[in-house]
């Protein structure tokens, strides 16, 4: 994802949301095509991004990834070239499709964070998504010159396994919940300018008041 200008106006959706399953099915392995991608260059070398522009890039783009397996010995090389290609492109996330991998992974930038570091999310599921929304201007590394506003869920609570193979969950909130939901968006094989598209038949009412919103905590992962 590209960044824009930061939150515009909180919005209130008056549709209810599905919440997405959280659970973990088991990775299938790596293909050979998958592997050979992924070791063609070395680990600080950027991959090429699929653009919608292309026919062939466009139809990975559009199909829902697999699971990834942590432990796969070719994780590590997969994620640090993700994140140079990210780097390298100036964007704020980037997910495995982009680079031709139809897996769950993405990077993510933490500007809730001190120093705003990028993090690797491994199968990530948006297991929560609040009704309070925000909309903001977006754009993606794959969709060259286009931009536009999306509503997006202010908060969203967040599962997903971390490159150790440990279970994480998470609530997010702010302008990294929006790159989360752009990102895990490209997992199921939706590009923002559909989501504007399918946006316009919801209704969304102007918040009237936002200057004190709270969350309660869900209890611990079972
Ligand atoms: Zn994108």
């Amino acid at each position: 994802m590209k960044i824009y200008s930061s939150i515009t106006r909180l919005i209130i959706c008056l549709m209810p949301f599905g919440i997405a399953n959280a659970q973990l099915t088991m990775a299938k392995k790596l293909t050979p095509k998958e592997i050979r991608l992924i070791d063609e260059r070395g680990a600080e070398d950027p991959f090429n991004v699929l653009l919608t522009t292309n026919a062939k890039e466009y139809k990975v783009l559009k199909k829902e990834s697999e699971t990834l397996n942590p432990k796969d010995p070719m994780v590590q090389k997969l994620a640090d070239r993700m994140l140079a290609t990210v780097k390298k492109e100036n964007g704020v996330g980037i997910a495995a499709p982009q680079v031709g991998l139809n897996r769950q992974a993405i990077w993510v930038q933490r500007f809730d964070k001190e120093g705003e570091p990028f993090e690797f999310f491994i199968n990530p599921k948006l297991t929560w998504l609040s009704a309070i929304h925000r909309l903001g201007r977006e754009g993606c590394l794959s969709i060259p010159n286009e931009a536009g506003n999306v509503f997006r869920s202010l908060i969203l609570e967040l599962t997903y396994v971390d490159i150790q193979g440990n279970k994480q969950r998470e609530l997010i909130e702010g302008f990294t919940a929006v790159i989360f939901q752009h990102e895990y968006d490209h997992l199921i094989g939706v590009l923002f300018t559909e989501r504007i598209e399918a946006q316009k038949k919801l209704k969304f009412q102007e918040a009237d008041e936002v200057n004190e919103v709270f969350y309660l905590v869900p209890s611990e992962l079972n």
